[in-house]
């Protein structure tokens, strides 16, 4: 199957295209963001890698250009979960938060949470594919995101605030000139997971108090979400206040430490010689 069939896209206006894998069926399939500035390209997250995103965004003519050239292309994770940053590997400029660089250069599937079967690909990329050698491959970052860096495309900049919680190195990037907030994993409308390895609740519920300042302080109109739909302002209050209210809860606790033991185990028996 060619990159041209894996991948299909849609416009949103103003350089901003929502990308999806056709194939892969599951709750787990991550939103492609592809956003356009005068000067330079981003995407945001890049699906799993099964077939070349780069080449789809060429052959489809999706990115910016000048008379002269086309815009520079720059791939950054939200985070590293395989989902997301299963493709960077294809791209030449690569960016991620500090805190999974080393994750990445080490092509650590317990880490990345690499969790794929048979079912979830409706047709296999290549003959013979199989989902249980699937594996996030290794990439070394060229942009090693910190708190508070700008990704300049130009006529346009992305933020970056560092938000874990559900990762330890979860980003945001804000468009706060547009109230853009391109959340990856951070927040989404469903719900919220914090019992993989390196999820930490605590943090989560701090990332979720930023969240909620954003919106009292009008700086985010636009959610575009690392998975489901995208939503507004009022929606991202909600869903960020809910998670900081049941947190602390004791069922809430529970569900999370026994979500975590599992997910700890199966990883574990499906990564043993990860280095984690
Ligand atoms: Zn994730
Ligand atoms: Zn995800």
């Amino acid at each position: 199957m060619s990159a041209a069939d894996w991948y299909a896209h849609k416009s949103l206006g103003d350089g901003l295209f929502w990308i999806q894998e056709r194939f892969y069926q599951s709750q787990n399939r991550a939103n492609i963001w592809l956003l356009r500035g005068s000067h330079q390209d981003v995407v945001i997250d890049t699906g799993l890698g099964l077939r070349s995103l780069p080449d789809y965004i060429d052959a489809m003519g999706l990115l910016g250009k000048d008379p002269q050239r086309k815009n520079p292309l720059l791939a950054v994770a939200t985070h590293a979960h395989f989902d997301h940053a299963g493709g960077l590997h294809q791209f030449q400029q690569v960016g991620v938060h500090s805190a999974e660089v080393e994750a990445l250069a080490n092509g650590d599937n317990y880490e990345t949470v690499t969790w794929l079967s048979d079912r979830e690909i409706a047709e296999a990329p290549s003959p013979g594919w199989r989902a249980r050698h699937y594996r996030v491959k290794a990439v070394q970052p060229t942009h090693i995101l910190q708190e508070g860096d700008v990704i300049n495309l130009g006529d346009r900049q992305l933020t970056v605030l560092h938000m874990p919680g559900h990762s330890r190195g979860s980003i945001c990037l804000h468009d706060g000139d547009n109230k853009l907030l391109f959340s990856g994993d951070v927040v989404y409308d469903g719900a919220m997971i914090d019992w993989l390895p390196y999820s930490h609740v605590s943090d989560y519920v701090s990332s979720c108090e930023r969240l909620v300042g954003l919106v009292d302080s009008e700086q985010v109109d636009q959610v575009l979400p690392g998975h489901y739909h995208t939503f507004g302002a009022k929606r991202l209050h909600r869903i960020a206040t809910q998670y900081i209210d049941k947190a602390g809860t004791c069922p809430a606790k529970l569900s999370t430490w026994a979500w975590s033991t599992v997910a700890g185990v199966a990883l574990r028996a499906s990564y043993p010689r990860s280095v984690c």
